[in-house]
């Protein structure tokens, strides 16, 4: 197996050890290390300046058994399924399938999903994306008021590495999983983006008024920290 080790490249590594690893060149790193990306199931290499493709490759052969043990923890990737019970925005609804149904819409505890069984889980998302998003934008909207700031734009992000991000020019973006998370934790996250407007870092001003508009905002910190990864199983 010929491997070049470039800064962020990844590299097929799935025919000698069953799974893609991401390899890091790194400056500063002084050892080889090796972490878990949850987010992406996958190993992630950080190899030091000086250091051979064979050292790195001894080193993943000696991890082997703590990378298959690592993978194996994470919470698997799953596809909405029918009869399956979702949290959006703090409600239980049941997810029906509904194949008569013209349109894909929540209807008293459920959310009745139309079309062939085998769109199921894409047009649950699709439905929940479009959902979030008019949601998010009016939640936003509010609280960017309460601050007497202007968003210019809202939008859903598939990201994988982040929840949300505001600009410069005030364009909020979140991650349409959040809408799976409890509804305190959303309004964290809003108040969290929407405080960037008035101070584009995360100094302790930028906290204080995240706490004015948010006062149990620890709680939703907290909670995107340890559990926020698993919403993550949905892609
Ligand atoms: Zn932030």
């Amino acid at each position: 197996m010929k491997i070049t080790l470039l800064t962020g490249r990844t590299f097929d590594f799935k025919e000698k050890f069953g799974f893609n690893i991401k390899v890091v060149k790194s400056a500063q790193a002084k050892r080889l290390t090796l972490r878990i990306d949850e987010k992406n199931h996958r190993p992630i290499l950080t190899v030091p300046k000086y250091c051979s493709q064979n050292q790195a490759l001894k080193f993943l052969e000696d991890n082997h058994d703590w990378m298959i043990n690592m993978l194996a923890r994470l919470p698997r990737s799953t596809d909405f399924s029918n009869g399956e019970t979702i949290s959006f925005f703090g409600q239980k609804y049941i997810i029906l399938h509904a194949p008569l149904e013209r349109r894909t819409y929540f209807d008293d505890g459920f959310l009745k999903v139309s079309g062939d069984s085998e769109f199921l889980h894409r047009r649950t998302m699709d439905f929940l994306k479009q959902s979030t998003l008019k949601k998010l934008s009016e939640m936003t909207v509010k609280q960017a008021k309460i601050l007497g700031c202007r968003v210019s734009s809202v939008a859903i992000k598939d990201t994988k590495s982040r929840w949300g991000s505001c600009s410069t020019l005030g364009n909020i973006n979140y991650n349409w999983r959040i809408c799976m998370a409890p509804i305190h934790v959303i309004n964290y996250l809003v108040c969290h983006e929407v405080s960037h407007l008035k101070h584009p870092d995360h100094s302790t001003a930028f906290w204080s008024c995240v706490k004015d508009l948010c006062p149990d905002y620890e709680e939703g910190r907290h909670w995107l920290k340890v559990k926020g990864k698993d919403l993550y199983k949905y892609i």
